[in-house]
């Protein structure tokens, strides 16, 4: 008898699960499409050059590595400021936003999510139907309760916005909702400039707390494009929540970039929530680490470095556009009788597909292909020489 005894075996992360499942599968022509990572043509995950001559400047200039500051490097959490809000803007300049270097995304999320149930234990949190993996978790881990408001729509192939806005309508005051700035995950699908508009008059009007999560600004239609979203929000004279990761956007995964911005009504506020948001972080980790929120201030911060940075996002950008529309004229070509073009429609790293949990059974035992059961696939990881693969492997399943 152990203090262990009874602990029960979790579950396996789905993802990770079939990651594992990847790695054993002996297929030689096997293909990956079930995580969410960007590889480039080759297949490679890519090693940014911004990032690389960041580091080499880094290197030729060593620095020890002292604690940073709970809330992380003040070049860092401004660089994320002007990226999310513009570096001009009304809510940067006038000190009201609350910025705090995180653990990725996830940290920010989580951070976040902590400070939220202090602030009110008992609301509701509502999440996409059907949103990225973590966020129910997470959210109920920080303690709140979690719902789905309606968002994907099987039949129609696209965001069923009426019932959307009919969800969020009908969410108590002081819910919180999280939505997905931009390319949503997992199914590719955004609503568009003009139901932004209602749901941040929605937001307004039932005075529900927005925490817009933000994985992937850059990898839709552009940086400025992707963080257009923000500023409806700001128009509307809302307070709210934003998540920001780069693991995509840098293909810096592994080094645990993100951050958590609060936008208060004036600076006053702003001081009192980032001595508060300190807490969580204290009380969690005590403060972040250091090499990859120096790496990302040091490109952001550095005009020649940042002009790179851009141009190489609108490559990824652009690969996965490519790929898409290959995917598409592939799998007509290899005999797919069903229109599969819109794909072209979703945006960012993820497809829909539209394929059954038998379809996708059949797709990684059969022909190695693996994406999850949901239908949902990783454009990021198709190239060139697997594409014609994919194409045939998912004609013969559907
Ligand atoms: N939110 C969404 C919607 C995501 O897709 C992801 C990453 N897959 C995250 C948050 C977390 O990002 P990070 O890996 O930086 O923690």
């Amino acid at each position: 008898m152990s203090l262990f005894s009874a602990v029960e075996m979790a579950p396996r992360d789905p993802i990770l699960g079939l990651n594992e499942q990847f790695a054993a599968d002996p297929n030689p022509n096997k293909v990956n499409l079930g995580v969410g990572v960007y590889f480039d043509d080759d297949g490679k995950l890519p090693l940014l050059e911004c990032v690389q001559q960041a580091e080499k400047a880094m290197m030729e200039k060593p620095s020890a590595r002292g604690y940073l500051p709970i809330d992380g490097i003040a070049a860092y959490d401004n660089a994320v400021k002007g990226l999310v809000f513009g570096s001009a803007s009304e809510p940067v300049v006038s000190g009201r936003v609350a910025t705090v270097q995180a653990l990725g995304g996830t940290g920010g999320l989580k951070i976040g999510a902590d400070f939220l149930k202090r602030l009110s234990p008992g609301a509701k949190v509502l999440i996409s139907d059907p949103s990225w993996e973590n966020h129910r978790a997470l959210f109920t881990n920080a303690g709140f309760h979690v719902e789905t408001y309606a968002y994907y729509d099987a039949d129609r192939r696209g965001v069923n916005f009426d019932a959307m806005l009919a969800s969020l309508n009908a969410a108590p005051v002081g819910t919180i909702v999280v939505l997905h700035a931009c390319c949503h995950n997992p199914t590719g699908y955004d609503i568009t400039s003009a139901q932004w508009d209602q749901v941040v008059a929605v937001v307004k009007t039932r005075g529900l707390t927005a925490f817009l999560d933000m994985a992937y600004q850059g990898f839709g239609h552009g940086i400025q494009e992707d963080g257009a979203v923000i500023q409806k929000f700001v128009a509307a004279g809302l307070t709210f929540f934003v998540s920001t990761s780069f693991s995509k956007s840098f293909s810096l995964y592994g080094e645990r970039v993100g951050a958590l911005s609060v936008l208060c009504q004036d600076k006053d506020e702003a001081a009192r929530v980032l001595s508060q948001l300190k807490i969580m972080i204290r009380t969690n980790y005590s403060n972040p680490p250091t090499h990859g929120g120096a790496v990302v201030a040091a490109v952001l911060n550095t005009p020649q470095l940042r002009a790179l940075w851009e141009q190489e996002l609108a490559g990824m950008r652009a690969r996965i556009k490519v790929m898409r529309q290959k995917l598409v004229d592939g799998l007509k070509a290899a005999g797919v009788q069903q229109d599969m073009s819109f794909m072209t429609q979703q945006i960012g790293m993820f497809s829909y597909s539209g394929l059954s949990k038998d379809q996708m059974v059949r797709l990684r035992n059969e022909f190695g292909v693996y994406g999850t059961d949901t239908g949902r696939i990783c454009v990021a990881a198709l190239n060139s020489k697997n594409i014609d693969y994919v194409c045939q492997a998912i004609a013969k399943v559907v």
